[in-house]
């Protein structure tokens, strides 16, 4: 294959073929507009067009998220790795680490949103799925437990289409216990959980911490719930309607509270950090 055919892929929108340099234009996923990669990550990868939010990692979220340099992260070791022997678990975790350049599906720690203190975890899509095990429900234990001995408010981030991560099964479903009982004492200490969530969550994530918030908002168009809306009209035998499990569906149901497009988000956390802390 020479240079050309490596350099160049072809995607089709509609019936007109278009050649796209490998790495400069993306196609966005809902309008198929093409789009320049540097335009993309100056609009915080939301599309110019049709306003779709595409996919972003824990850390470039962090970045967006916090006073610029105020972020620590915590560490903490990966204590577990195949637990049930599950075929082909470690190449997924290789992958997911390949993929995002983290060791796990989330990232912990603390940073000043608008100059207030804030525990921060996020969950990566790109890891798994933002799927759930003992590593990411220990991490998000872990900064629930140290938003309540400093006194911090929470903000927890969630990408996590992929649930509960079946590859280790009751331990991952315990993960949903853990984490949600770690936010009941956050919450009987009165201090306050903000939970973000992004496209998709679902799950055992959803079902669990990502639910829990005083507050809860999302970004537009995101998918949540718990089943997929395949599964439920599987199981129902009924058409589901036009939008269910989209943030604006839930709005529109009283799941969630906010629906905030990703450049307001910043200002929208420290307008909530003022209003009920400062
Ligand atoms: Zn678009």
């Amino acid at each position: 294959m020479g240079w050309f055919e490596r350099t160049y892929h072809r995607i089709t929108k509609g019936k007109k073929k278009i050649d796209v340099p490998d790495g400069l234009w993306t196609k966005c996923t809902n309008c198929s507009e093409i789009i320049y990669n540097k335009n993309l990550n100056e609009n915080l990868k939301v599309c110019p067009k049709c306003g779709y939010h595409f996919y972003l990692g824990a850390r470039e979220r962090i970045q967006i998220t916090v006073d610029e340099g105020s972020f620590v992260e915590y560490n903490s070791k990966i204590s577990l790795n195949n637990p049930l022997n599950f075929p082909e678990y470690e190449e997924k975790l290789n992958k997911g680490r390949e993929k995002t350049g983290l060791d796990e599906a989330a990232v912990i720690g603390e940073g000043k949103i608008g100059g207030q203190l804030v525990a921060i975890g996020v969950t990566d899509f790109g890891f798994m799925g933002g799927s759930m095990g003992l590593t990411v429900g220990e991490r998000i234990t872990f900064i629930v437990e140290k938003a309540i001995e400093k006194g911090y408010p929470l903000l927890l981030i969630s990408g996590s289409g992929g649930g509960a991560r079946m590859q280790e099964g009751v331990i991952s479903l315990m993960q949903m216990a853990k984490t949600s009982s770690a936010i009941a004492e956050l919450k009987r200490k009165g201090l306050l959980y903000i939970s973000l969530l992004t496209h998709p969550t679902m799950g055992g994530v959803m079902a669990s911490f990502a639910s829990g918030g005083d507050i809860v908002i999302a970004e537009p168009g995101a998918l949540l719930g718990f089943a997929g809306p395949r599964v439920i009209k599987q199981t129902i035998k009924q058409q589901i309607p036009q939008g269910f499990q989209r943030s604006e569906f839930l709005l529109a149901h009283g799941m969630i509270d906010l629906i905030v497009e990703r450049s307001k988000i910043r200002p929208t956390l420290i307008k909530i950090l003022d209003f009920l802390i400062g």
